[in-house]
């Protein structure tokens, strides 16, 4: 699997400019990794400012 954003997303929109693949996009309730695209370089992580995103083994 791939990373995945929780629901403790506060939609800062931060990630969604970091990720090399425009795998991130904003979704229903939160920002969401399109898992097709994700490549696990996990730059979003680093952008993060509440940890939301995490890997999902
Ligand atoms: Fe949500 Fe974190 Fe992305 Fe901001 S950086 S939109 S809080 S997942």
């Amino acid at each position: 699997m791939t990373h995945v954003i929780t629901d403790e997303c506060i939609v800062c929109g931060s990630c969604e400019t970091e990720c090399p693949e425009n795998a991130i996009s904003m979704g229903d309730e939160h920002y969401e990794i399109d898992p097709e695209k994700c490549k696990d370089n996990a730059a979003c992580v680093e952008v993060c400012p509440v940890d939301a995103i995490v890997k999902q083994e």
